[in-house]
């Protein structure tokens, strides 16, 4: 679907390559923005045609350069979401090919399903988005895969990790950690991968990002060696708590190739409406998240020295000399996520809570409305008490997404909250 007649030598920058590049108007009738196909199943231009697309489909045979391909039937790929797709890969700097996914969960579990096979080892950071954990730990345990936590911040003891598992199948790192915002060096933990010691028949194992909280506008892990990119789509892609979506983005289509059939077979595609969706609110990401990276950083910054409060966990507001080092190198910007800890606990926290009006009281984030929610009773539950103290999980963390409102507004809300405290 790519147009592709750009030979310019000064390439295009993301913000205009997304509203330019990946559509085709003429497949669609002239229509200026995407229109939206919804048929399940798609008429062939002969027999010998319908058997060539099912031989390319199956792997039975590649792609002739030139040739185009039938689409087949919906669940395998579908206009919208190859539209999607093409329009993606201008976000995310040094992807050639990405997948669509009906959420950030299918798009992990679908990845990792097709790239482990059983005896092998992944090694992932931790505190990760609970959805993952659980099938890590409690799914994939039972398919003969071994989970390998390691702590956001020490990037010595990753390192070690991806140097001394044997049979590694893949790195998950999911960086800022979510919610303490911990941040994990990802081309540090790159180069770990492409030094290992491989034995005979053994592949390096890919490097996958979980760039949810700082991507695809402030943080470009495919730059810094990783393999793939994984997003759960729902959002800052998003943007707008209205849609679940995942997408998987690679410097290498080989990569892709691998994903591929597993979504086709899963049935996890996303639907043409809901890429329609989420392909239309791409253009606004970067406006997006600056507008809500700005508010959070001057809302966090005003609340650090808060009588009422133990901590602001905000990468502007980073002490350690490595973690000032990693979002330095690693990031353009602070995004919009932070995490306030209050002295009196829960209950501190939850009166906090209950005083906000502009920012809603619920789990989710990277909406263009601020939410607001107590991690260790919601989002991080499933954690054992050791795993919360481990991670810094406290009993008076809340967690903040910030989004587009005013952000004066915003922070006389939270003054007056914890002042009721
Ligand atoms: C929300 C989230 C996910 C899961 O995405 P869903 O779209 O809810 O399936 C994965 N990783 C991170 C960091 C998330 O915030």
């Amino acid at each position: 679907m790519s147009s592709g007649h750009h030979h310019d030598p000064h390439p295009l920058r993301p913000t205009t390559k997304v509203l330019t590049e990946g559509y085709d108007p003429r497949l669609s009738v002239g229509s200026a923005r995407p229109a939206v196909f919804r048929s399940s199943t798609y008429v062939f231009p002969s027999p010998e045609a319908a058997e060539r697309s099912f031989d390319i489909a199956t792997g039975r045979a590649q792609v002739a350069a030139g040739e185009s391909t039938n689409l087949i039937y919906a669940r395998f790929n579908h206009p919208n979401a190859q539209i999607l797709e093409e329009q993606i890969l201008n976000l995310e700097p040094g992807a050639h090919a990405a997948l669509a996914f009906n959420s950030g969960m299918a798009a992990i579990m679908t990845s990792l399903l097709a790239l482990l096979r059983p005896g092998q080892s992944v090694v992932y950071t931790v505190p990760i988005y609970g959805g993952t954990q659980h099938f890590i730990q409690d799914y994939l345990s039972k398919w003969g895969v071994t989970g390998i936590p390691v702590l956001s911040g020490r990037g010595d003891l990753l390192a070690g990790a991806i140097h001394s598992t044997k049979d590694l199948g893949a790195v998950l790192l999911e960086t800022p950690a979510n919610p303490t915002l911990v941040m994990t060096d990802i081309r540090q933990a790159c180069k770990a991968a492409a030094a290992r010691k491989l034995s005979p028949g053994e592949a390096r194992p890919p490097v996958l990002v979980d760039n949810t909280l700082l991507g695809p506008t402030f943080q470009h892990p495919l730059s810094l060696g990783a393999d793939l990119v994984v997003y759960s789509g729902t959002k800052y892609l998003s943007g707008f708590s209205d849609m679940l979506a995942g997408i998987v983005l690679a410097a290498d289509p080989e990569l892709i190739r691998k994903i591929r059939p597993a979504r086709g077979l899963f049935g996890n595609i996303l639907q043409p409406d809901e890429c329609w969706m989420l392909g239309g609110r791409l253009p606004t990401v970067h406006l997006r998240m600056n507008r809500a990276s700005k508010n959070a950083q001057r809302i966090a910054e005003r609340l650090a020295q808060h009588p009422k409060l133990k901590r602001v966990l905000y990468p502007t507001l980073f002490t350690d000399p490595e973690q000032k080092r990693i979002f330095a190198e690693q990031c353009d910007f602070p995004g919009a996520m932070f995490s306030i800890e209050l002295l009196g606990g829960k209950k501190a926290a939850f009166d906090f809570l209950r005083n906000l009006h502009i920012a809603r009281n619920a789990v989710s984030l990277g909406g263009v409305e601020t939410l607001a929610c107590h991690p260790k009773t919601t989002t991080h539950s499933g954690f054992t008490e050791q795993e919360s103290a481990t991670a810094g999980i406290t009993d008076g963390l809340v967690r903040v997404s910030i989004g587009i409102e005013h952000w004066r507004d915003l922070l006389e809300e939270f003054e007056q909250s914890l002042a009721a405290v």
